[in-house]
């Protein structure tokens, strides 16, 4: 019997094949660039197998997967992803957001869904390798403030049809052209979710970045679309507790009938909402720049609690709701102007025109942070690729 332990994923031992075939990199503000299909010339790929373990990881031309169509990802959702982004910064750098905290969390989700386990770090190297190769040629020095999304994602690729945990298993990196997201003219509109439908429950999933979340949000997130809204709130339960917007942390800023300030998030309690980068990010900085009062701002307390939307409606008829806004790699700190729920809309304000002051604080903190500008150039959240 081999009693050798399993190979651990291993990102020194990886082997570089080249593109002989560059493709051109998209024109900013074309229809190709906003299409989300165009990935850059490389990807990383590693296979793993319950008897081997990791097998040396690739970095190669982009291109397309060969699966069985027994393979189990297609058949039960055995799959799972990450989501963050390369910054080309306004002082010329290419830059990472906080990626360990990606890294450690694709594990998190890999762990939720029977997939195979890894160091976060080296996912990171490996991260970083596909960055360093692809990333000058993608994000040119003279488009600083543009970015690549970076998709890791893990798929059971076992052959056999059988309902059971997965023996064979691929990792793979890809980076993927966004066109620049501008703000939302009038900002952000959600539709709370009905009484029929929720995204996650407690002894769920919710919390993990599994596929199995999204494709079954897409329903609600067209009807919201169909009705002019951009995302769904997702409520859950009878008391109709307030959890995330669409991909997306959600954040209020309100005063409580005893005339405490408070920027308030969902907390992660009951694992039914993502512990999101950005929104963790957020609560750190509030913590400790805004808790104490930042220059002429009111100082607020911070606070990670359960709330639902009786409370936030109470709070905008009294006129205690200050702001709300979104939050992701994807969406960034977004501005919330409305909230429909039940037939009634909740009007949130937008003060400054478009955007509230303390949504407006914390969105420049953390852009200086991810370009570089703005005095937050050698922040240690910064990873210069
Ligand atoms: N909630 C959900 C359900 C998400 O998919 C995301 C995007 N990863 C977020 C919140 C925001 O997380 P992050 O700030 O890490 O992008």
């Amino acid at each position: 019997i081999d009693e050798s332990p399993l190979a651990e994923l291993d990102a020194s031992k990886v082997q570089c094949t080249y593109t002989e075939a560059p493709r051109s990199v998209p024109a900013l503000g074309s229809a190709e660039m906003a299409s989300q299909k165009v990935c850059t010339d490389h990807m990383i790929q590693a296979k793993w197998t319950a008897e081997e373990g990791w097998a040396a990881p690739t970095l190669q031309p982009y291109g397309p997967l060969s699966l069985a169509p027994t393979a189990s990802c297609l058949h039960y959702a055995t799959e799972c992803f990450e989501g963050m982004k390369l910054y080309r910064g306004h002082d010329g750098k290419l830059r990472l957001f906080r990626p360990d905290l990606n890294c450690n969390r694709m594990l998190m989700s890999t762990n939720r869904i029977a997939l195979p386990a890894f160091p976060p770090k080296e996912l990171l190297k490996l991260i970083v390798k596909l960055c360093k190769t692809d990333g000058a040629k993608w994000l040119p020095k003279d488009r600083p403030g543009s970015f690549l999304y970076i998709r890791p994602t893990m798929i059971a690729s076992d052959p056999a049809l059988g309902v059971e945990r997965p023996k064979e298993a691929l990792l793979f990196v890809i980076l993927c052209c966004f066109a620049p997201t501008g703000d939302l003219p009038g900002g952000m509109k959600l539709l709370a979710s009905q009484d029929d439908m929720c995204r996650a429950w407690p002894g769920g999933f919710g919390y993990a970045k599994v596929g199995a979340n999204y494709g079954p949000s897409l329903v609600a997130q067209g009807e919201a679309r169909a009705r002019g809204y951009h995302q769904i709130l997702w409520l859950f339960g009878e008391d109709c507790t307030v959890t995330e917007a669409g991909a997306s942390n959600f954040f209020v800023v309100w005063r409580t009938r005893e005339g405490k300030l408070q920027i308030v998030t969902a907390d992660l309690k009951e694992r039914i909402v993502l512990d999101g980068v950005t929104r963790r990010s957020i609560l750190e900085l509030a913590r400790t720049k805004l808790a104490p009062g930042h220059e002429d701002l009111e100082a607020l307390e911070v606070v990670e609690h359960k709330f639902n939307i009786f409370e936030l409606e109470e709070a905008a008829k009294e006129g205690r709701l200050v702001e709300a806004f979104a939050t992701g790699t994807a969406w960034f700190v977004t501005p919330i102007s409305q909230i429909h729920f039940r037939g009634n809309d909740i009007d949130v304000p937008m003060a400054k025109g478009q955007i509230g002051v303390y949504t407006d604080v914390v969105r420049t903190w953390l852009k200086g942070i991810m370009w570089g500008s703005d005095g937050m150039e050698s922040h240690e959240w910064g990873y210069v690729v």
